[in-house]
């Protein structure tokens, strides 16, 4: 990292504003230099990542995140790393979080919450058929670009947070995992709320567990079926991707990833 008129550095990069922060991580607009290209960097602390964590772990996940290319995927395009800080370099959004449009209209109607949950499950789908798992898919790691095409944040990135919450059962596998997460927000995307709610953590994996949780009078018939089939406690009898994407009220209207290269 150097300082130059003012403007910080990082390899190729001049440094911007920060577009968001997270728990463990800041997120800053910048430019590379040489092509004029905007991007967005992701800065870790050394110290806050690697505290638990297998660098070797690390470094396979970054080297498989490489080889994701897909519209609904942020696409990481290089890592850096100075003495303290882990750098990020990955394309860069400007629609704005996903959930800033509930937070504004209360909930979606069924159909636009089917078009992101499409989206959403095109990249996880895809991720997974690469060994890639998210297992920290949660309303925050949505994005949307200009286009309001859904762009998944964070994925194959669970080794370097520190804060995946893992519900650990022997059995859950990542895939199923994601899947499950999926169900959560799409039932928050139709609800405007979440489904299994407890200020403490006991009772909330109760519910989880016993899935406890009923859908609202709006959602229909079909919804309603195949949300209890995605959040389903049992991993072992949890509906597949492969039948979920052949469910009929996933494929209403479905379009399938553009791939652009
Ligand atoms: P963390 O995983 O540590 O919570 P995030 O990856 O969620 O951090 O980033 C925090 C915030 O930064 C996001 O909620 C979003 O608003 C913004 N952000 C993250 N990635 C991008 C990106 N590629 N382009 C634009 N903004 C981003
Ligand atoms: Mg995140």
């Amino acid at each position: 990292m150097s300082v130059s008129g003012g403007r910080t550095r990082v390899g190729r990069y001049d440094l911007g504003r920060t577009l968001g922060e997270g728990t463990f991580a800041k997120v800053k607009f910048a430019r590379n230099v040489d092509s004029g290209e905007n991007v967005a960097i992701k800065i870790l602390d050394k110290e806050k990542v690697l505290k638990h964590k297998m660098i070797a772990q690390i470094k396979r996940e970054i080297s498989t995140m490489k080889l994701i290319r897909h519209p609904n995927v942020i696409r990481m395009h290089e890592v850096m790393a100075s003495k303290t800080k882990v750098y990020i370099v990955m394309d860069l959004v400007t629609g704005g979080e996903l959930f800033d449009k509930i937070a504004s209209r209360g909930r979606l109607k069924e159909d636009d919450a089917r078009k992101y949950f499409q989206q959403l499950i095109n990249a996880v789908d895809y991720c997974h058929s690469r060994g890639v798992y998210h297992r920290d898919l949660k309303p925050e790691n949505l994005l949307l670009d200009a286009n309001g095409i859904l762009k998944v944040s964070d994925f194959g990135l669970s080794a370097l947070s520190q804060q995946v919450r893992v519900i650990s059962n022997k059995g859950y596998d990542g895939a199923k995992a994601d899947l499950w997460s999926c169900g959560v927000i799409l039932f928050i995307l139709m609800a405007g709320y979440l489904p299994f709610e407890d200020s403490n953590l006991m009772p909330l994996y109760k519910k989880i567990f016993k899935a406890d949780f009923s859908c609202p009078s709006w959602f229909s018939t079909s919804a309603r079926k195949l949300i209890k089939k995605i959040l389903d406690p049992n991993p072992s009898t949890r509906i597949t991707i492969a039948d979920l994407i052949n469910n009929e009220w996933f494929k209403k209207g479905y379009q399938p990833p553009r791939f652009e290269t």
